[in-house]
């Protein structure tokens, strides 16, 4: 909950704005302000104050406990110009707040921790915990003093500056180790711990199985993401309240779903109590990872509870980002986003070489030449697998004509996609000409690399008959220039001589140029790799130097009506 605390007549029209627009996130505190703000501090997990910064600082000063559980403050100012994040940035969430509440106020937004004032994640807002130096780290970062990643673990971080080597250190684990001087210990949710119990087990029996078995294996239970069992345990009591005292959710599986994973140590206890020889060993490794404790028993004679370690990979990330047809401001802000937390960028170097200035520090980037698409898709997929956040990029949208199709083709379901669309080159030029593809419309590319020259024709002669507008991409390369002539003349055959052309080539890049002209006079000659080539339907017009296309039905049943 959000507690909004105002004194003003200005200040509380502004929090009345905002309780109205977040109904569900908010509670108004009315009253003395300093009791307010103290019932507020007390109650929710964050504060909007629409107070001067003095005042507030003076009333949180003796309330302020530790950053890592008070809650976060954002004031604004009585003229509603700016959304200060005053404390608890990163864990209170203040940060995020304040430019939420810019967002939704119109004001601007002050942060001032350093990591975000650079754009740089802060190392304890990763979403897992961290202990060590972070105050140090942090400041090498920012200083650019090198420092050094050791990932003992895979998992997907948001890109940092680090160097191979460095008197500061990164390190991510879950072994039990303390931090070193000058080192933060990130630890990632990565140890699934599988329990069975018989009926009745104590959780304190449970409770110290699994952590008896963490210690004797060196791992550390910050790591721990959650305990796995049989669906017929779901509500057994002391797995339960074992789950819940470790901090972690439970998560159950079928018996038939278990008893077809392959683990070291099957029995048949569980196989006549519950339907599968291995309860912890199968619930643990069910998901897939490694195997890093097999099933150990508890300490109670007879033994009421089992468990078995696994760990597993970090779940990666493969972004597929359209980087539109060339021009900055037309990359849209979310690939901008995609491109500022991939900790890989895979594709062809010219494509790479136009957003190199957006990639964090210590972004790798895989790049390669043209041709080499499916190697690329392969790439891609594969580190993602690995447990990154990777991008893959291409111009226009990377799902037309492009490495979408082939990356996801490759791609299983233990990784996340996400897909940015872009700006295709059909769009730039159609802009570029007029309104081109003001009705039905469709793109057909006229390379035979991948799709047969008939199939190609086919589909021409299918666009030429059904009067759709045609924007031909990869028109024609050296070597390869006699598809343009044989597509244009089959058009031809239901489009008048002089039906609107457009050739538009390198669209929003620095040398664009375009051409409107007619089927029966353009020349071949001027189409390249670079170009796209659009062809009017029985409708389009030039009209004051741009080309038209009707929008409606009815405009050309009318038309037909007129022809009769
Ligand atoms: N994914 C891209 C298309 C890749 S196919 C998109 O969505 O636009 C490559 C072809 O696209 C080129 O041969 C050319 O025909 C066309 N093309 C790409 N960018 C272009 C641009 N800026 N101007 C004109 N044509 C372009």
């Amino acid at each position: 909950m959000i507690g909004l605390i105002s004194a003003t007549a200005a200040g509380t029209a502004a929090r009345d704005r905002l309780a109205a627009m977040w109904p569900d996130r908010t509670r108004v505190y009315d009253g003395p302000v300093g009791d307010a703000v103290r019932a507020a501090f007390a109650e929710c997990e964050q504060l909007v104050c629409f107070l001067a910064t003095g005042a507030v600082v003076r009333l949180l000063a003796p309330l302020l406990g530790d950053k890592t559980s008070d809650p976060g403050v954002v004031c604004i100012d009585e003229g509603g110009r700016f959304a200060v994040s005053l404390v608890g940035g990163h864990a209170g969430g203040a940060n995020a707040l304040a430019h939420e509440v810019a967002e939704s106020l119109g004001a601007l937004p002050v942060v001032t921790t350093a990591t975000d004032s650079v754009g740089l994640p802060g190392l304890d807002t990763l979403g897992f915990p961290v202990e060590g130096d972070v105050a140090g780290v942090s400041r090498a970062l920012l200083d650019g003093e090198p420092v050094a990643l050791k990932a003992e673990v895979n998992w997907p971080l948001p890109p940092l500056p680090v160097a191979a080597e460095g008197a500061y250190t990164i390190r991510v684990t879950d072994a039990v180790l303390g931090p070193a001087e000058r080192e933060v210990v990130l630890r990632p949710p990565t140890l699934v711990v599988g329990v069975g119990a018989s009926r009745g087990a104590p959780v304190e029996e449970i409770v110290e199985l699994i952590e008896g078995t963490l210690r004797d294996a060196g791992l550390c239970a910050a790591s721990l993401a959650e305990l796995a069992t049989v669906d017929a345990k779901a509500d057994e009591p002391g797995i339960v309240e074992a789950a819940r005292r470790l901090g972690v959710p439970l998560v159950t599986y079928p018996a038939d779903v278990l008893a077809e994973v392959d683990v070291p140590n099957p029995s048949d206890a569980p196989l006549a109590a519950v339907g599968t020889p291995s309860v912890a060993e199968a619930a643990a490794l069910v998901q897939g990872g490694e195997l890093l404790v097999p099933k150990r028993k508890s300490a109670a004679r007879p033994a009421t509870a089992t468990c078995a370690v696994v760990r597993r990979p970090g779940r990666g990330r493969l972004a597929v980002v359209g980087l539109g047809p060339g021009a900055r401001d037309l990359l849209t802000p979310r690939a901008k986003a995609e491109l500022g937390r991939a900790s890989v960028v895979v594709g062809l170097d010219q494509y790479v070489d136009r957003i190199r200035d957006l990639l964090r520090p210590g972004t790798r980037v895989l790049q390669s030449g043209l041709g080499a698409e499916e190697a690329r898709a392969r790439t891609a997929v594969g580190e993602a697998r690995k447990g990154h956040a990777v991008a893959l990029v291409g111009s226009g949208d990377a799902g037309v004509y492009a490495m979408a199709s082939p990356a996801l083709a490759e791609a299983s379901d233990d990784i996340d996609v996400v897909g940015v669309p872009g700006v295709t080159a059909a769009l730039a030029a159609g802009a570029i000409l007029g309104a081109p593809l003001g009705h039905d419309h469709v793109s057909i590319s006229l390379s035979d690399l991948h799709t047969p020259w008939d199939v190609i024709e086919r589909r021409v002669r299918a666009a030429a008959e059904a009067d759709l507008v045609v924007t031909f991409y990869n028109p024609r390369s050296r070597g390869r220039d006699r598809q343009l002539p044989m597509a244009l003349a089959i058009l031809g055959g239901h489009r008048a001589p002089t039906t609107p052309v457009g050739v538009v080539r390198n669209a929003s890049r620095p040398d664009e140029s375009s051409r409107l002209t007619t089927l029966a006079s353009l020349d071949p000659a001027t189409v390249d790799m670079m170009t796209v080539v659009t062809v009017g339907n029985t409708a389009t017009r030039e009209i004051a130097g741009r080309m038209v296309t009707p929008r409606g039905y009815r405009w050309q049943d009318d038309r037909q009506e007129d022809a009769r």
